[in-house]
C-alpha cells in the first residue's frame, strides 16, 4: 500500500497586511519548523508572497497562490500568472475554490484551464471541490463532484497526478464552523479516489493526496484524518492562528 504524506495547508484568504502575515508565519515557525513527516503549506494574500518566502527559506513549510490565471502574461488587470507564483517562491497554487466559484465566476473550465497552466510552470495544483447544501440535501452530492473532478481533471496523463492534489470542501462546512462528518468526508473522498482511478489508474487513485476543508479545528482534526482516504486538510479561519493551526499540523490520529 503507497502511504500518503498528511499534508495540511492554511489558507489565509484575504487577511492580513505585509507585516501581520510575517507576525504569523514567524509564529509558525516557531511551532511547527520541525515537524517531519507531514508537509505544512500556507497560502498568504498575494502582497504578503514576498515576504513570507523570505521567512520561510530553508525551511520546509510551503508557499502557495491562492489563484491563479491560465496566461503567462498579458492584458489581463487584476491578475497573477503562474511563471509569477513561481517566481516569488510558490510551489502550490490553490484553484477552483468555492469563494472562487461563487464570487469570482471561477467555472470548472477555468479551472481546467488553470490546472494545466500550473503543472506546465511546475507548480502543484490544490484543485477544490464540494456542493452547495442544496445539492447535499438534493442527494446530488456525487454526481456533483464528479462533474466538477472530471470537468478539471479528464485529459491529464497519469503523470501530472502527482503534481496534484484534490481538496473536498463542501461549501455548507467552509467558515460556517459545520465540519462534514466523518462518514461523509470519507464517502466523498473514496468517490473521488474512485473517479482518479478512472481517470488515471489504480496506482496513481492510491497515491493522490485528498484533502478535507470546511470548518477544520483543533477538536475534530484527529477523528477525520482517522478516515482512510482523508490525507490531509485545507484550513481557512482557524489557519489565521498560530496555535489552533499547529496543532492541526501536530493531528493525532
Ligand atoms: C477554506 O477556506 O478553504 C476553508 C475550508 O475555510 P474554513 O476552514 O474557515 O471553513
Amino acid at each position: 500500500m503507497i502511504k500518503r504524506t498528511p499534508m495540511l495547508a492554511g489558507n489565509w484568504k484575504m487577511h492580513g497586511t505585509v507585516s501581520e502575515s510575517v507576525a504569523l508565519v514567524e509564529d509558525l515557525l516557531a511551532r511547527v519548523g520541525d515537524v517531519a513527516d507531514r508537509e505544512v503549506l500556507v497560502a498568504p494574500p498575494f502582497t504578503s508572497l514576498h515576504a513570507v518566502a523570505e521567512r520561510l527559506e530553508g525551511t520546509r513549510v510551503r508557499l502557495a497562490g491562492q489563484n491563479m490565471h491560465w496566461e503567462d502574461k498579458g492584458a489581463f488587470t487584476g491578475e497573477v500568472s503562474a511563471p509569477m507564483l513561481r517566481a516569488v517562491g510558490c510551489t502550490h497554487v490553490i484553484l477552483g475554490h468555492s469563494e472562487r466559484r461563487q464570487f469570482f465566476g471561477e467555472t470548472d473550465t477555468s479551472v481546467a484551464h488553470k490546472v494545466r497552466a500550473a503543472l506546465r510552470h511546475g507548480l502543484t495544483a490544490i484543485v477544490c471541490v464540494g456542493e452547495q447544501l442544496a445539492e447535499r440535501e438534493e442527494s446530488r452530492t456525487l454526481a456533483v463532484i464528479d462533474s466538477q473532478i472530471r470537468g478539471a481533471l479528464e485529459g491529464l496523463a497519469p503523470g501530472d497526478f502527482a503534481h496534484l492534489l484534490i481538496a473536498y470542501e463542501p461549501v455548507w462546512a467552509i467558515g460556517t464552523g459545520k465540519v462534514a462528518t466523518c462518514d461523509q468526508a470519507e464517502e466523498v473522498h473514496r468517490t473521488i479516489r474512485d473517479i482518479v482511478a478512472e481517470l488515471a489508474g489504480a496506482s496513481v487513485a492510491e497515491g493522490v493526496r485528498i484533502l478535507y476543508g470546511g470548518s477544520v479545528k483543533p477538536d475534530n482534526i484527529d477523528a477525520l484524518m482517522r478516515e482512510p482516504d482523508v490525507d490531509g486538510a485545507l484550513v481557512g479561519g482557524a489557519s489565521l492562528k498560530g496555535e489552533d493551526f499547529a496543532r492541526i499540523v501536530r493531528f493525532q490520529a
